[in-house]
């Protein structure tokens, strides 16, 4: 017997406390046939990032697994105010298309904001956002994306400093900002993970040294200077 990739589990919801279901990807199915450089990833079933927000049909309140399991009163709110009172009852809880995805994310992307949630998840919203703008083909919205995602990642990175566990977070804002074109920028990041002795993920210094020689490549192929580190290695 073969499971289906999707199974439901149920969720209370943070804000108004109606419980509900909602689908996920069973971890068999959730291993990427191919990755983009900023972990975007591509599936042969299920895309488990499809499935990641979760929308309470009762209120419309969006949330992830990371956000705030429960809203304080002033939250309740900001939100009601701001998003439940316009909500029309609609289930996202069985299977989802691309499009259902992008709604569920901008609509945690609008509850975020307006709950005032961590930097972090607002940050990976806006990222998610751009990926499926990206599985869509639809280059200026994706840009447009990356770019509020990157903004986002570095006020994380101004807010909280960085970590022993950061290496991933400078190598996103690095390869971000070579996505965006920002190579001069993108130098400064990816050389961060590379040179920064308290980082020892070798993962994400063995990405920066590979992205740093494609950034290279990049900006000679486009007779720009390159800077000082640049030149020599
Ligand atoms: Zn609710």
């Amino acid at each position: 017997m073969t499971l289906e990739p999707l199974y439901t589990i149920t969720v209370l919801c943070g804000s108004c406390e109606h419980s509900f279901t909602t689908s996920r990807v069973r971890p068999s199915y959730k291993k990427a046939i191919r990755t983009d450089t900023d972990f975007c990833g591509y599936y042969k079933n299920e895309n488990p990032d499809f499935y990641v927000v979760r929308v309470c049909p009762e209120c419309g309140f969006a949330s992830t697994e990371n956000s705030a399991k429960r809203l304080s009163d002033k939250q309740k709110t900001d939100f009601r105010t701001k998003i439940g009172s316009r909500w029309t009852e609609r289930d996202f809880g069985g299977k989802r298309s691309l499009e259902d995805a992008l709604e569920t994310y901008k609509l945690a992307l609008l509850c975020a904001q307006v709950i005032g949630e961590s930097e972090r998840i607002v940050a990976s919203l806006l990222h998610h956002i751009a990926w499926l703008y990206r599985y869509q083909d639809n280059k200026e919205q994706e840009q447009r994306f990356l770019a509020h995602s990157l903004d986002a990642y570095i006020r994380v990175f101004e807010l909280e400093g960085v970590g022993a566990n950061d290496a991933r977070l400078l190598y996103l804002i690095g390869e971000l900002s070579r996505r965006l074109g920002r190579y001069n920028d993108a130098v400064q990041w990816f050389s961060r993970v590379i040179h920064d002795k308290k980082i020892i993920d070798a993962a994400m210094i063995r990405a920066s040294r590979e992205q740093w020689t494609v950034l290279r490549e990049q900006m000679l192929a486009e007779k720009m200077a390159l800077p000082d580190e640049m030149s020599t290695s």
